[in-house]
Protein backbone atom coordinates (compact mmCIF):
# COMPACT_ATOMS: atom_id res chain seq x y z
CA UNK A 1 0.00 0.00 0.00
CA UNK A 2 1.18 3.32 -0.42
CA UNK A 3 -0.13 6.42 1.76
CA UNK A 4 -0.27 9.12 -1.12
CA UNK A 5 -1.05 11.59 1.34
CA UNK A 6 -0.05 12.40 5.27
CA UNK A 7 1.83 15.29 7.48
CA UNK A 8 4.99 13.86 8.94
CA UNK A 9 5.65 17.00 10.08
CA UNK A 10 2.91 17.87 12.84
CA UNK A 11 3.80 18.34 15.86
CA UNK A 12 2.11 15.31 17.35
CA UNK A 13 4.57 13.16 15.11
CA UNK A 14 6.95 15.22 16.53
CA UNK A 15 10.64 13.05 17.17
CA UNK A 16 8.48 9.54 16.19
CA UNK A 17 8.91 10.00 12.33
CA UNK A 18 11.06 7.04 11.86
CA UNK A 19 8.74 5.05 14.11
CA UNK A 20 5.53 6.27 12.78
CA UNK A 21 6.97 4.91 8.89
CA UNK A 22 8.57 2.02 10.64
CA UNK A 23 4.62 0.77 12.01
CA UNK A 24 3.22 1.92 8.84
CA UNK A 25 6.26 -0.42 6.97
CA UNK A 26 5.01 -3.02 9.38
CA UNK A 27 1.08 -2.80 7.82
CA UNK A 28 1.86 -3.38 4.92
CA UNK A 29 2.41 0.21 3.44
CA UNK A 30 5.87 0.53 1.85
CA UNK A 31 5.35 4.04 1.13
CA UNK A 32 4.22 7.68 2.22
CA UNK A 33 4.36 11.09 0.38
CA UNK A 34 4.09 13.88 3.15
CA UNK A 35 2.73 16.69 2.17
CA UNK A 36 3.94 20.52 2.96
CA UNK A 37 1.55 23.52 4.18
CA UNK A 38 4.06 26.10 3.37
CA UNK A 39 7.81 26.88 2.88
CA UNK A 40 8.87 25.88 5.93
CA UNK A 41 7.04 23.00 6.18
CA UNK A 42 8.45 21.90 2.53
CA UNK A 43 12.17 22.61 4.33
CA UNK A 44 10.84 20.21 7.06
CA UNK A 45 9.35 17.21 4.82
CA UNK A 46 12.18 16.86 2.63
CA UNK A 47 14.15 16.81 5.69
CA UNK A 48 12.18 13.28 6.78
CA UNK A 49 12.14 12.51 2.80
CA UNK A 50 15.57 12.95 2.17
CA UNK A 51 17.01 10.24 4.98
CA UNK A 52 13.77 7.99 4.80
CA UNK A 53 13.30 6.13 1.66
CA UNK A 54 9.91 5.32 2.37
CA UNK A 55 8.66 8.85 2.57
CA UNK A 56 8.45 11.32 -0.49
CA UNK A 57 7.11 15.10 0.37
CA UNK A 58 5.79 17.60 -1.70
CA UNK A 59 6.25 21.52 -1.68
CA UNK A 60 3.29 23.98 -1.62
CA UNK A 61 1.42 26.80 0.48
CA UNK A 62 -2.31 24.97 1.97
CA UNK A 63 -4.61 27.78 1.89
CA UNK A 64 -5.32 27.96 5.89
CA UNK A 65 -1.68 29.25 5.78
CA UNK A 66 -1.88 31.29 2.73
CA UNK A 67 -1.14 34.03 6.25
CA UNK A 68 2.23 32.85 7.46
CA UNK A 69 5.24 34.11 5.11
CA UNK A 70 6.13 32.28 2.07
CA UNK A 71 9.36 31.94 0.70
CA UNK A 72 8.94 31.03 -2.78
CA UNK A 73 12.35 30.39 -3.48
CA UNK A 74 12.69 27.93 -1.11
CA UNK A 75 9.33 26.07 -2.49
CA UNK A 76 11.25 26.22 -5.61
CA UNK A 77 14.63 24.30 -4.09
CA UNK A 78 12.45 22.24 -2.73
CA UNK A 79 10.91 21.04 -5.47
CA UNK A 80 14.33 20.29 -7.08
CA UNK A 81 15.20 17.64 -5.08
CA UNK A 82 14.17 13.95 -6.60
CA UNK A 83 12.14 13.07 -3.26
CA UNK A 84 10.20 16.08 -3.56
CA UNK A 85 7.06 14.09 -6.01
CA UNK A 86 4.65 16.45 -6.33
CA UNK A 87 3.65 20.21 -5.55
CA UNK A 88 1.08 21.20 -2.97
CA UNK A 89 -1.01 21.02 -1.22
CA UNK A 90 -2.90 23.82 -2.76
CA UNK A 91 -6.31 25.20 -3.18
CA UNK A 92 -9.45 26.73 -1.30
CA UNK A 93 -10.92 25.67 2.15
CA UNK A 94 -14.72 27.31 1.99
CA UNK A 95 -15.50 25.64 6.09
CA UNK A 96 -13.85 28.63 8.21
CA UNK A 97 -14.39 32.37 8.16
CA UNK A 98 -10.27 32.93 8.39
CA UNK A 99 -8.13 33.44 5.91
CA UNK A 100 -10.68 34.90 3.74
CA UNK A 101 -11.45 33.53 0.40
CA UNK A 102 -9.59 36.56 -0.99
CA UNK A 103 -6.54 36.21 0.50
CA UNK A 104 -6.59 32.36 -0.13
CA UNK A 105 -7.30 33.02 -3.76
CA UNK A 106 -4.63 35.52 -4.04
CA UNK A 107 -1.93 33.24 -2.64
CA UNK A 108 -3.33 30.38 -4.96
CA UNK A 109 -3.06 32.18 -8.27
CA UNK A 110 0.55 33.54 -7.30
CA UNK A 111 1.23 29.81 -6.50
CA UNK A 112 -0.23 28.73 -9.44
CA UNK A 113 1.90 31.42 -11.19
CA UNK A 114 5.33 29.94 -9.64
CA UNK A 115 4.19 26.60 -10.65
CA UNK A 116 3.63 27.43 -14.04
CA UNK A 117 6.87 29.27 -14.80
CA UNK A 118 8.83 25.75 -12.50
CA UNK A 119 7.23 23.50 -15.12
CA UNK A 120 8.75 25.60 -17.67
CA UNK A 121 11.99 25.31 -16.54
CA UNK A 122 11.61 21.45 -15.94
CA UNK A 123 9.90 20.95 -12.46
CA UNK A 124 6.34 19.71 -13.52
CA UNK A 125 5.09 17.79 -11.06
CA UNK A 126 1.66 16.45 -10.17
CA UNK A 127 -0.36 18.98 -8.13
CA UNK A 128 -2.63 18.32 -4.84
CA UNK A 129 -5.26 20.02 -4.57
CA UNK A 130 -7.48 21.01 -0.98
CA UNK A 131 -10.95 21.81 -1.90
CA UNK A 132 -12.97 22.34 0.72
CA UNK A 133 -16.96 23.25 -0.45
CA UNK A 134 -15.14 24.80 -3.24
CA UNK A 135 -14.62 22.79 -6.02
CA UNK A 136 -16.58 25.46 -8.25
CA UNK A 137 -14.58 28.10 -7.43
CA UNK A 138 -11.26 26.07 -7.84
CA UNK A 139 -12.27 24.66 -11.04
CA UNK A 140 -12.03 28.22 -13.16
CA UNK A 141 -9.09 29.44 -11.32
CA UNK A 142 -7.06 25.93 -11.91
CA UNK A 143 -7.93 25.51 -15.80
CA UNK A 144 -7.00 29.45 -15.90
CA UNK A 145 -3.62 28.20 -14.69
CA UNK A 146 -2.77 25.99 -18.29
CA UNK A 147 -1.30 23.52 -16.35
CA UNK A 148 -1.88 19.90 -17.61
CA UNK A 149 -5.57 18.86 -16.12
CA UNK A 150 -4.51 15.57 -15.52
CA UNK A 151 -2.08 16.41 -13.47
CA UNK A 152 -4.21 17.63 -10.19
CA UNK A 153 -5.62 14.95 -7.26
CA UNK A 154 -8.88 16.54 -5.37
CA UNK A 155 -7.43 15.21 -2.23
CA UNK A 156 -9.68 14.12 0.80
CA UNK A 157 -12.32 14.68 -1.78
CA UNK A 158 -15.64 15.19 0.79
CA UNK A 159 -18.25 16.28 -0.96
CA UNK A 160 -21.18 14.05 -3.16
CA UNK A 161 -21.30 12.57 -6.63
CA UNK A 162 -22.29 15.63 -8.28
CA UNK A 163 -19.03 17.56 -7.55
CA UNK A 164 -16.81 14.21 -8.34
CA UNK A 165 -18.47 14.18 -11.55
CA UNK A 166 -17.54 18.01 -12.33
CA UNK A 167 -14.01 17.02 -11.10
CA UNK A 168 -13.37 14.44 -13.40
CA UNK A 169 -15.18 15.96 -16.68
CA UNK A 170 -12.50 18.68 -15.26
CA UNK A 171 -9.77 15.95 -16.24
CA UNK A 172 -8.34 15.39 -12.33
CA UNK A 173 -8.10 12.32 -10.20
CA UNK A 174 -9.60 11.74 -6.94
CA UNK A 175 -8.34 10.58 -3.87
CA UNK A 176 -10.39 9.62 -0.28
CA UNK A 177 -9.50 9.60 3.19
CA UNK A 178 -11.28 7.65 6.22
CA UNK A 179 -13.82 10.36 5.22
CA UNK A 180 -15.19 7.83 2.99
CA UNK A 181 -15.44 5.17 5.95
CA UNK A 182 -17.87 7.42 8.05
CA UNK A 183 -21.11 6.37 8.15
CA UNK A 184 -22.19 9.64 8.39
CA UNK A 185 -21.01 11.15 5.32
CA UNK A 186 -23.19 8.42 2.68
CA UNK A 187 -22.73 10.96 -0.22
CA UNK A 188 -18.72 10.61 -0.30
CA UNK A 189 -19.25 6.86 -0.33
CA UNK A 190 -21.67 7.60 -3.61
CA UNK A 191 -19.04 9.89 -4.86
CA UNK A 192 -16.28 7.20 -4.64
CA UNK A 193 -18.49 4.72 -6.76
CA UNK A 194 -18.45 6.67 -10.09
CA UNK A 195 -14.64 7.64 -9.81
CA UNK A 196 -13.06 5.39 -12.49
CA UNK A 197 -10.68 2.92 -11.63
CA UNK A 198 -7.42 4.34 -12.86
CA UNK A 199 -8.09 7.68 -11.23
CA UNK A 200 -9.04 6.82 -8.34
CA UNK A 201 -6.09 7.42 -4.62
CA UNK A 202 -6.06 6.96 -1.63
CA UNK A 203 -4.37 8.09 1.70
CA UNK A 204 -4.80 9.07 5.30
CA UNK A 205 -4.38 12.94 5.62
CA UNK A 206 -3.02 11.87 9.35
CA UNK A 207 -3.15 12.84 12.08
CA UNK A 208 -6.38 13.50 10.81
CA UNK A 209 -9.65 11.49 10.02
CA UNK A 210 -8.80 8.18 11.66
CA UNK A 211 -10.50 5.82 9.36
CA UNK A 212 -13.67 3.49 10.93
CA UNK A 213 -13.46 1.30 12.87
CA UNK A 214 -10.88 3.19 14.41
CA UNK A 215 -12.23 6.54 14.68
CA UNK A 216 -11.39 7.46 17.89
CA UNK A 217 -7.60 6.64 17.50
CA UNK A 218 -6.09 9.67 17.41
CA UNK A 219 -3.64 10.89 16.30
CA UNK A 220 -4.57 8.32 12.46
CA UNK A 221 -1.41 7.27 11.19
CA UNK A 222 0.07 5.91 7.84
CA UNK A 223 -0.60 2.14 9.09
CA UNK A 224 -4.17 2.81 8.92
CA UNK A 225 -4.36 3.59 5.35
CA UNK A 226 -5.59 0.05 4.26
CA UNK A 227 -8.80 0.31 5.90
CA UNK A 228 -9.59 3.54 3.45
CA UNK A 229 -8.56 0.91 0.66
CA UNK A 230 -10.77 -2.02 1.82
CA UNK A 231 -13.70 0.23 2.14
CA UNK A 232 -13.14 1.29 -1.82
CA UNK A 233 -13.05 -2.04 -2.21
CA UNK A 234 -15.95 -2.75 -0.71
CA UNK A 235 -18.02 0.14 -2.90
CA UNK A 236 -16.43 -1.42 -6.03
CA UNK A 237 -17.60 -4.78 -5.13
CA UNK A 238 -13.30 -5.58 -6.13
CA UNK A 239 -11.16 -7.97 -4.18
CA UNK A 240 -9.46 -6.10 -1.70
CA UNK A 241 -6.20 -6.88 -2.96
CA UNK A 242 -7.05 -6.32 -6.38
CA UNK A 243 -8.09 -3.04 -5.09
CA UNK A 244 -4.50 -2.84 -3.04
CA UNK A 245 -2.83 -3.55 -6.61
CA UNK A 246 -5.03 -0.89 -8.48
CA UNK A 247 -4.22 1.85 -5.66
CA UNK A 248 -1.09 0.73 -5.39
CA UNK A 249 -0.32 1.04 -9.56
CA UNK A 250 -1.98 4.34 -9.69
CA UNK A 251 -0.12 6.34 -6.98
CA UNK A 252 3.07 5.05 -8.48
CA UNK A 253 2.06 6.53 -12.10
CA UNK A 254 0.50 9.42 -11.19
CA UNK A 255 3.65 10.88 -8.58
CA UNK A 256 6.23 9.11 -10.35
CA UNK A 257 7.19 7.35 -7.71
CA UNK A 258 9.48 4.62 -9.51
CA UNK A 259 11.32 7.08 -10.50
CA UNK A 260 11.98 9.68 -7.28
CA UNK A 261 12.98 6.12 -5.43
CA UNK A 262 15.98 5.17 -7.61
ZN1 LIG B 1 -3.40 17.43 3.93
Amino acid sequence: MIDTHCHLTSRVFAGREREVADAAEAAGVRAMITIAVGSADAERALAIASVDPRVFCSAGVHPLHCGEPIDWEVLRRVGTHPRCVAWGELGLDRHYPTPSLAAQRDVLEAQLGHLAAWTAEGLAKPIVVHSRKAVADLLPILAASGLPRERFVFHCFTEGPDAARAVLDFGAAISFTGVVTFRGAPEVAEAAAIVPLDRLMVETDSPYLTPEPHRTVRPNEPRLVGLVAARLAELRGIDPLEMDRLLDANAVRFFGLDRAAS
